[in-house]
């Protein structure tokens, strides 16, 4: 019998996306696989029902029951994992750390998981990088969102009322999203400035029509990530920082380490020093955001400065972000499936990387450590 792949409907409160658009259920059909969509799983992404003509269409209850592999945009309830059958497999991203009893559900269901947001940053997995797709749809939706907050302009304008000065955008942070941002203001006409502690940042910054802002303080860390700064670094990064700062119309704040908490950048007095009606949108929110101000999912004012801490960026713009992770899914699946079956290679680091739980156990060791204190 064909492997089942299951298509639920997102159960997590504002999530849009769905797992598979209607194109990828079709190129997982050619392959041999039997793909089952739950009813209205696509609605939210504007995938109406009739679009998976590819698909079966079920009810919850029976898509669980029925399902080998369950693909997932957001982590599943305990409740979920429950009605699953023993031993299925299941692929989304999970933030394991955040959610033990999820992980204790997943080992008593004897469950096989995939998180994407384990897959290695490899160059041969570029293409299943959800963490990339979703955070290049972030950085772009962020721009949109600054100058939509914004009182001013991105464009010079120039209109027999007078010339308008383009507006100044700063981006902190120059990983994924912060070069989709950069891009973005760019393209809608703003002066765009920019900082990371990586110096590998400064060409691709400036390769995008944007200033590099040296601030004198570098911090590359293991695996082309950014490392924590020292104090006296953080220190010196602020005291560099403030004086750019007051001067953009429109701050927007991408800077995060693996594994840790936003390193807070923007503290409140360097928003007090910020001009009258500027906008920061911290899209380190999740993780705590770099702004001292920000208040995650929320908007405020300080002053007349506007702090907004958007959260789960790509729902807001689901049906591309949900077209860009079922890729990323139909890559990462692609070469377990072998004749309709599901065979995955455990000598694959890709498979090996991702997999979190396995046979009732945690397979990932930071993960098996943050729960259950054992690394080994
Ligand atoms: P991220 O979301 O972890 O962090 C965002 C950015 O914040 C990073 O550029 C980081 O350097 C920066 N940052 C951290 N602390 C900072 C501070 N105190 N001040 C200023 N900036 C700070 O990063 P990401 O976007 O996921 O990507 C990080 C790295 O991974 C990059 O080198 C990227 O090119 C690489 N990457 C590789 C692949 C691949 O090869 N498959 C795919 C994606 C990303």
């Amino acid at each position: 019998m064909p492997v089942r792949l299951s298509v639920p409907r997102e159960s997590a409160s504002g999530e849009r996306r769905v797992a598979l658009d209607p194109s990828t259920v079709s190129r997982f059909s050619q392959m041999g696989v039997s793909v089952q969509v739950e009813k209205s799983a696509g609605d939210a992404a504007r995938f109406p029902d009739g679009a998976y003509g590819d698909a079966q269409l079920l009810d919850t209850a029976e898509l669980y029951r029925q399902t080998d592999i369950m693909v997932r945009v957001a982590p599943p309830t305990v409740e979920e994992i429950g009605s699953l059958p023993e031993g299925a497999t299941l692929v989304g991203f999970f933030h394991a750390h955040r959610t033990p009893e999820v992980v204790a559900a997943l080992k008593e269901r004897r469950i096989l998981s995939f998180a994407m947001e384990l897959i290695p940053r490899i160059s041969r997995a570029q293409s299943m990088d959800a963490l990339s797709s979703q955070a290049a749809v972030a950085g772009y939706k962020a721009a949109l969102m600054g100058a939509d907050l914004s009182c001013r302009f991105f464009p010079m304008l120039t209109t027999a009322a007078g010339t308008i000065r383009p507006s100044k955008v700063i981006v902190i942070g120059a990983g994924v999203a912060g070069l989709q941002a950069i891009a973005t203001a760019r393209r809608l006409g703003a002066m765009v400035e920019a900082y990371d502690v990586r110096s590998a940042t400064k060409e691709q910054v400036e390769s995008l029509g944007a200033k590099f802002l040296d601030l004198g303080v570098k911090a590359e860390g293991e695996g082309g990530y950014a490392r924590e700064l020292t104090e006296d670094e953080k220190r010196r990064q602020q005291e560099a920082l403030a004086g750019f700062i007051a001067k953009a119309d429109v701050l927007i704040t991408t800077a995060a380490i693996p594994g840790r908490p936003a390193p807070q950048l923007v503290p409140a007095a360097m928003v007090e020093g910020m001009k009258a009606g500027a906008v920061i949108v911290d899209l380190a929110a999740e993780g705590g955001g770099n702004c001292e101000l920000t208040r995650p999912g929320e908007t405020v004012e300080h002053g007349s400065v506007i702090v907004h801490g958007p959260l789960n960026i790509p729902s807001q713009v689901a049906l591309h972000a949900s077209e860009m992770y079922a890729k990323n899914l139909l890559n990462f699946l692609t070469p377990t499936l072998k004749d309709g079956e599901f065979a995955p290679d455990w000598d694959d680091e890709v498979i090996a990387k991702s997999c979190l739980t396995r046979d009732g156990g945690i397979v990932h060791g930071p993960t098996r450590e943050a729960i259950e204190g054992d690394a080994s």
